[in-house]
């Protein structure tokens, strides 16, 4: 079935996808089977030196990468440039892996005990539009790093450098069948990755509605699952915070990427006494955010990406909203939205619901225990932020936020080697950094009686 990719910068078609149906899922598990047994028995300095070279291709490509996530998702090339770079950097991350996927040998009577870390057979990889290449590397690189095949579903709106990247990494001689990307719909090809009894783990990233299904779905096999799904998250600044910097970056804190961003720092909390002042600095910093072309260097924000999406976003924003101020998007065709800052009360559903776009609502706290007490108000609990001078605070506070994912006096984004993921509804289980091979492998036991009382 042939499906249109539309540029949310212009509105036009920029290809034609041919989506999978239930039939050609099935098939691809099949060869994701098949593949996935060579894959393992390959030693693994070659399995490393495999990745390597997919890393290295990915690398010659970030220009067209880049060009590709900016015409089919509106990103603005700057960022669409980091993406595609991240998605080399998690494979050199996880090249290294192969070979130092240690079991333990375990002191027990009478014989030797190791144990093996085992792969799990093929993964189904789950992504949404909002970073296309990011969030399906943090998948499949370490899902095959340890030794599983992987089947990938884009996202519909976003398909284009992820079937980029199952080329590049044909070309860089991954096994046919290793690593195959599927465009298709989330109730036809995602669902089949949860029914395949053949599919052994599922990844989801998206909607916590979507992830809830997922989950239930998975329990029926008693199928591992990954989830990193919504969030609120909040950003909280207290009085004696650098009040210059932290208004400076908040924008950019919530706004980047058009606020599609699960970590996107949604809710700003202000101390009481510096809350005026707070919103006479931020003002001129959201005024100042660049929505244009994301084909331009300079531009800052694109478009939201789509229309449909468009209206979900406007509809937290209706006549008689408590706006505070907003910056500008341009007119015309694209599904542009602006900046824009609300003033709202605590039970308001701009602060309470996830937007997924750019709109940021603010409000004012009274003490340290006020600020812990609004920002774990909601089932969300992914990432935050804390602007204070006083480092235990900035502790105390980092501590008593339930969230996966916090900064201090900085709005940090997802690094590669550092775990990933959310406390409460925003997920299940961690992605990237050291541990994340653990969750695409089993620990298998192994006891050799050494002596005639085994
Ligand atoms: P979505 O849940 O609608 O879709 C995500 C993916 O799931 C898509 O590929 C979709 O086709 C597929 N899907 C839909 N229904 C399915 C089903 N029944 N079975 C299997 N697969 C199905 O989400 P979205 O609108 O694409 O993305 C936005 C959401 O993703 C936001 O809520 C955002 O917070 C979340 N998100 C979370 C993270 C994180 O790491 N925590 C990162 C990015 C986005």
């Amino acid at each position: 079935m042939p499906h249109d990719v539309i540029n949310p910068a212009t509105e036009q078609v920029v290809a034609t996808v041919a989506l999978c149906d239930v039939e050609d899922t099935d098939a691809a598990i099949a060869r994701a089977v098949r593949a996935q047994r060579s894959w393992r028995a390959l030693a693994p300095a070659e399995r490393g030196r495999l990745l390597r070279r997919f890393a290295a291709a990915v690398d010659a490509d970030i220009e067209t990468l880049a060009r590709l996530e900016v015409s089919n998702s509106g990103h603005t090339i700057g960022n669409a440039r980091g993406e595609a770079s991240n998605v080399r950097d998690v494979l050199e991350y996880y090249a290294a892996a192969p070979d130092r996927l240690f079991g333990k040998q375990i002191p027990v009577a009478d014989g030797v005990n190791i144990t093996f870390q085992e792969p799990l057979g093929v993964v189904g990889v789950i992504v949404p539009w909002n970073f296309p290449m990011p969030i399906a590397a943090w998948g499949f690189a370490p899902a095959l790093a340890a030794g599983n095949a992987v089947v990938l579903k884009p996202a519909e709106l976003t398909p284009l450098t992820a079937i980029r990247l199952g080329e590049l990494a044909l070309r860089a001689g991954l096994p046919e069948g290793l690593l195959q990307v599927l465009p298709g719909r989330g109730s036809v090809v995602g669902e089949r990755f949860v029914t395949h009894p053949d599919v052994r783990k599922v990844v989801f990233t998206g909607s916590t509605a979507v992830g809830q299904r997922i989950m239930a779905g998975c329990a029926s096999q008693v199928k591992r699952v990954t989830l990193e799904l919504g969030g609120k998250s909040a950003n909280i600044v207290f009085g004696d915070a650098d009040l210059e910097r932290a208004a400076a970056t908040a924008p950019h804190g919530v706004f980047d990427n058009a606020g599609q961003d699960c970590c996107a720092r949604s809710r700003i909390l202000v101390q009481r006494n510096v809350y005026d002042r707070f919103m006479e600095l931020l003002e001129p910093a959201v005024r100042g955010v660049v929505v244009g072309d994301p084909s331009d260097a300079l531009t800052e924000m694109g478009p939201l990406i789509s229309a449909q999406h468009r209206a979900k976003v406007a509809g937290y924003v209706p006549d008689g909203a408590p706006v505070a101020f907003r910056g500008d998007a341009p007119t015309g065709d694209g599904f542009w939205f602006p900046p824009t800052v609300l003033a709202t009360g605590l039970t308001d559903p701009a602060f309470t619901e996830e937007i997924f776009g750019p709109v940021v609502a603010v409000v004012p706290f009274d003490d340290e225990a006020d600020a812990v007490r609004i920002a774990n108000d909601t089932e969300y609990g992914l990432s935050g932020s804390i602007w204070t001078r006083d480092v235990a605070r900035a502790l105390r506070v980092s501590r008593a936020v339930e969230a996966g994912n916090l900064s201090v006096n900085s709005h940090s984004s997802v690094r590669y080697n550092t775990p990933f993921g959310g406390f409460k509804q925003s997920g299940l289980g961690r992605e990237l950094g050291p541990d994340a091979l653990d969750a695409f492998t089993e620990t298998k036991n192994v006891f050799i009686p050494t002596s005639e009382g085994a």
